[in-house]
């Protein structure tokens, strides 16, 4: 026999049927995509970077510890990144409206598959931190993208979010910077307001895109100057200009 709660999710479904987020095709489960547009995402499932996950264009057969050029340099100061997918024509037409208009409802695919990006990993963060904004441009956009794909993946790791021992002062936009002119641009950007609750902490932060890796680089250098044990990053897609 069905449960109560297995009755009123057929109810539910009957009334508001699951469909995709992206396009409206119907699906088996509210918040998961389409085959069609699932396919559609360059899903970062094969070869990459075993320290930040970046992918590697060919399906040579290539060591499972080997690492690109950026991190075989020592110049990506995380412990680990994983990303779900490459930042191209499918993944900018998702984001967009997520960020800039409101599709919170993207942030359940986005989360799961955040989750899923971090499978081949065995960090056990304490605390799931999404990049903070602004408050200026918080109350802009009335909502932190990160923040609502944190939260799916905090409930995940079965850990707490931290949304304000670090703060954020408020910049002009990064547009289409050079990567030195980005690192430039973030200096300085982070307080930490309570070194209290980093102190010997494993942190994993949590971001939609990660462009030059500049923010998550800029964060780890003042988590870890108040004491964190360790840095994690995590987002749904990443630029990643083939090696
Ligand atoms: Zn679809
Ligand atoms: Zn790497």
């Amino acid at each position: 026999m069905k449960s109560l709660r297995g009755c009123l999710q057929d109810f539910i479904n009957f009334i508001f049927p699951p469909s995709c987020p992206l396009c409206n095709a119907r699906v088996e489960t509210h918040g998961e995509l389409c085959a069609d547009c699932w396919t559609s995402f360059n899903w970062i499932d094969g070869a990459k970077c075993i320290h930040c996950g970046f992918p590697f264009a060919s399906s040579f057969d290539m060591s499972p510890n080997m690492m690109c050029p950026t991190c075989a340099a020592g110049k990506c100061e995380l412990d680990l990144i994983r990303s779900a997918c490459v930042y191209d024509d499918a993944s900018r037409a998702a984001m967009l409206p997520y960020k800039h208009a409101g599709h919170v409802q993207y942030a359940r695919f986005m989360s799961r598959a955040m989750i899923w990006a971090l499978r081949d990993t065995d960090i056990a963060p304490d605390i799931i931190m999404p990049v903070p904004l602004a408050p200026r441009r918080l109350f802009q956009r009335g909502y932190n993208q990160a923040t609502l794909l944190a939260r799916p993946i905090a409930r995940a790791f079965g850990v707490k979010m931290d949304l304000d021992s670090v703060s954020r002062k408020y910049r002009e936009n990064m547009g289409h910077k050079t990567s030195a002119q980005r690192a430039q641009n973030i200096h300085n950007v982070f307080t930490v307001r309570h070194p209290d609750k980093i102190q010997g902490k494993k942190i994993l932060l949590v971001d939609d895109v990660m462009t030059t890796g500049a923010t998550f680089n800029e964060l780890h250098r003042v988590l870890v100057a108040a004491g964190a044990a360790a840095v994690y990053g995590v987002t749904f897609c990443r630029v990643a200009h083939t090696v």
